[in-house]
């Protein structure tokens, strides 16, 4: 169903502002018109209607960062898992991901970015796929993580070339500070891709060096990097001081106290962060014992660990993102939403379309209650979660329907 969408009552939060009332409506995919207070008479002529009473509409959310989700992960390169995440997803309010791979042997990750290019775009039911995000393996050993360290690799051109020319990678991941990276940095930022520093020990001259190679972007701000140090800032310092970068954030209180997160959106303001998931297998699943990659990890307490403790990804999804940014700042939501969805369209170049509720854009939407529990989404003109809040076509009492 891609006709005609009215969203009634709704407190609306645009780029222009908050409207405490507010109308929108869908045309196809697309956002054809919005405005304050009651829609006029006729707009939701022959439209399907939701009645957002006591909800707020804010764009779809927008995840660079995920690995996988009930079950799935995207390292297993099965198309059918991907798509039974992107369902999970928008039942979290996303509306447009990016499946994300780990450190793995050249064909394994060739075979998930294969995966991921078979069903990228629009997913029944589920969030849109945008392509992939590429989290090594050029990354630093020395700050591995859960990536499995005897599989980080310096750039190769064969092999890079051979995962760039797939054309499905907008987002890669790297440790600027590898020589044999350099390259890398330069030509994925030639082919318009999203060059991101992560799992890194690069001191702050390294990350300016990175920055003039063409660095935009930042994984999961604090974790996997070198800590904030007065007299070494590193890529942590780099990121909270500079305004060419902006920083992931996986807000799940686990991976970073509250405080620091205060201090990402106070240094970066709201446009600088980027919510992400970092989401594994397990999340949207009960506790217990997992894989992450082809390491055993154990879910418990909202977080999920390999077996010496160390974080292996998250449970997270980014309305409980959003719900802990708010609760760590303080700020209003008028503020706060770019980082769910509008930092990271723009930071894929994907801000033209997705993003943001204005007219002409996507029709990529989430309906919260007023405790920011994802209610309806729809994702490009589409109800893909919350479907029983929808009216079909109805036809006004005392009204003839529309011809
Ligand atoms: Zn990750």
């Amino acid at each position: 169903m891609t006709g005609r969408l009215l969203v009634t009552g709704a407190r609306v939060l645009t780029p222009g502002g908050e409207w405490p009332l507010g109308w929108i409506a869908v045309e196809g995919r697309r956002i054809a018109a919005m405005g304050q207070g009651q829609p006029p008479p006729g707009a939701g002529a022959g439209a399907d209607v939701l009645a957002a009473d006591g909800l707020i509409a804010l764009p779809g959310f927008v995840d660079l960062h995920v690995h996988g989700a009930v079950g799935a992960d995207v390292m297993d390169a099965d198309p059918e898992g991907l798509a039974s995440m992107a369902r999970f997803l928008a039942g979290h309010g996303v509306t447009a991901w990016l499946p994300a791979t780990m450190t793995a042997t050249g064909p394994d990750i060739e075979r998930a970015l294969e995966a991921v290019r078979s069903v990228a775009g629009p997913v029944d039911g589920g969030a849109t796929i945008m392509g992939a995000y590429l989290e090594g393996p050029y990354l630093n050993p020395a700050k591995a993580g859960a990536q499995d360290p005897a599989l980080i690799r310096p750039a190769g051109r064969a092999e890079a070339g051979r995962l760039l020319d797939l054309g499905v990678i907008r987002v890669l991941v790297l440790a600027p500070e590898v020589e044999e990276n350099h390259w890398l940095i330069a030509a994925a930022a030639a082919r318009g891709l999203t060059v991101s520093a992560g799992h890194t020990d690069a001191t702050y001259d390294q990350a300016l060096q990175a920055i003039s190679g063409g660095v935009r972007h930042v994984t999961h701000a604090f974790n996997a990097m070198r800590p904030l140090g007065h007299r070494e800032p590193g890529m942590l310092g780099a990121a909270l001081v500079l305004p060419e970068l902006r920083c992931e954030l996986v807000a799940d209180n686990v991976h970073v106290h509250p405080a620091a997160m205060r201090l990402l959106v106070q240094a970066k303001g709201s446009a600088g962060v980027v919510l992400v998931s970092d989401a594994v297998r397990a999340t949207g699943l009960p506790e217990g014992a997992y894989t992450v990659g082809d390491q055993p990890a154990f879910s418990m307490d909202g977080a999920i660990r390999l077996a010496d403790g160390t974080l292996a990804g998250s449970v997270l999804t980014l309305d409980r993102a959003l719900r802990n940014l708010q609760a760590a700042t303080g700020r209003p939501l008028a503020e706060l939403w770019p980082a769910a969805s509008r930092n990271a369209a723009q930071a894929i170049g994907a801000g033209d379309t997705k993003g943001a509720l204005e007219p002409g854009k996507d029709a990529d939407l989430v309906l919260l209650d007023p405790a920011l529990k994802v209610v309806v989404t729809v994702a490009e003109g589409v109800v893909v979660h919350g479907g029983d809040h929808l009216s079909r076509n109805p036809a006004p009492a005392g009204r003839a329907p529309p011809d």
